[in-house]
C-alpha cells in the first residue's frame, strides 16, 4: 500500500513579492525565531529562505548534546532555560524531537584540564545547574567500558558529570520547528539563495534572491557560519 505523501512543512507556494519579515537560512536559529514569532508575538507573514534544504548547515549535522553548564556566568542561566525547554516544545510542536536527559559526562585527561572543569563546574553550581567533579572510579561507575587504567597514552584524571544534560535528535528538531512555523502561516522557500540586501537611508528595503526581489523592512541573517560573509558581501559590514 503506498500512503499519499503530505508535505510536512506547507505546500510549496510561489514566492510573494513582499513579506513583513525575511529570514535568511533554514537552520535551527531561523526556524525557531519563525516558531516563537508566530507563537508569541502574532507575527507570521515570514519567508524563511533556504539556498539548499532545512538542516542543511550545522542544525542537520551536529553532536545532539544539550547541556546546561557552559564556561561563563553569561552563558549558563540562557542555557539552562533552553535545557528546560525541550520537553515543553516536544509538547507545543506535538513532534517527538528523542529529547533524553541522559546526563553529559567529559572525561578530563590532564590536571589543566581538571581545574577549568572545576572552574566550569562552580560556575554552573552558582546558578543552581547540576554539575559535579567525578574521580576515574565512579565515572567507570557510570560508563564500565571506559578504561581507567594509569598506564595508558591519556589517563582518565576524571570528569564532569551533569545529570540534566543530555541528546536531541538534531534532524528532529529542525522537522518539528518546520512543520510548527508552517502550520502557523511561515513560508519555508528551500532552493532559494539569498543574493544581495537592498538598502535606502540606512533602512533594509529588499531581499535579493534566486526566485526573485522580495520588498521587506525586517530582515534576519541567520546564516549560521555563512552569516558574517553574507553580511559583508551584501552590507558591506565588515564583523
Ligand atoms: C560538527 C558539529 C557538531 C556540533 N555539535 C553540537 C552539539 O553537540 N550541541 C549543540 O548545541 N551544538 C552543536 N553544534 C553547533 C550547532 O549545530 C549550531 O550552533 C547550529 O546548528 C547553528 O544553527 P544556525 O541556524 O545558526 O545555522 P545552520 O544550521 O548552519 O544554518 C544556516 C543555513 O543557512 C543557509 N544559507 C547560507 N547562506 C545562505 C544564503 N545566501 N541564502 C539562503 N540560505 C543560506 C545554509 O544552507 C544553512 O542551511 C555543532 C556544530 C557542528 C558543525
Amino acid at each position: 500500500m503506498f500512503l499519499k505523501k503530505k508535505p510536512m512543512w506547507g505546500k510549496k507556494t510561489k514566492l510573494k513579492s513582499s513579506y513583513d519579515v525575511v529570514i535568511i537560512g533554514g537552520g535551527l536559529h531561523s526556524l525557531a525565531t519563525a516558531y516563537f514569532l508566530a507563537k508569541e508575538h502574532g507575527i507570521t507573514d515570514i519567508a524563511i529562505i533556504e539556498k539548499n534544504y532545512i538542516g542543511f548547515g550545522g542544525a542537520g549535522r551536529n553532536t545532539a548534546i544539550v547541556r546546561a553548564n557552559q564556561r561563563t556566568q553569561y552563558n549558563v542561566p540562557l542555557y539552562k532555560e533552553a535545557l528546560d525547554l525541550w520537553p515543553v516544545l516536544t509538547k507545543d510542536l506535538n513532534y517527538n524531537l528523542m529529547f533524553n536527559n541522559c546526563g553529559n559526562l567529559n572525561l578530563m585527561h590532564s590536571e589543566a584540564a581538571m581545574k577549568a572543569a572545576r572552574m566550569t563546574i562552580a560556575t554552573a553550581q552558582f546558578h543552581g545547574v547540576e554539575s559535579h567533579l567525578i574521580d576515574a572510579k565512579e565515572a567507570k561507575e557510570l560508563v564500565p567500558a571506559l578504561n581507567i587504567s594509569e598506564d595508558i597514552t591519556f589517563p582518565i584524571h576524571g570528569a564532569m558529570f551533569h545529570p540534566p544534560g543530555g541528546v536531541v535528535r538534531h534532524d528532529a528538531v529542525v522537522w518539528g520547528l518546520a512543520r510548527g512555523a508552517a502550520q502557523k502561516g511561515v513560508e519555508i522557500h528551500q532552493q532559494t539563495e539569498a543574493l544581495g540586501i537592498g538598502t535606502k537611508n540606512g533602512k533594509v528595503t529588499s531581499v535579493t534572491t534566486s526566485q526573485g526581489t522580495i520588498n521587506t523592512k525586517q530582515v534576519l541573517i541567520s546564516a549560521g557560519g555563512y552569516s558574517a560573509a553574507l553580511i559583508y558581501d551584501m552590507l558591506g559590514i565588515k564583523l
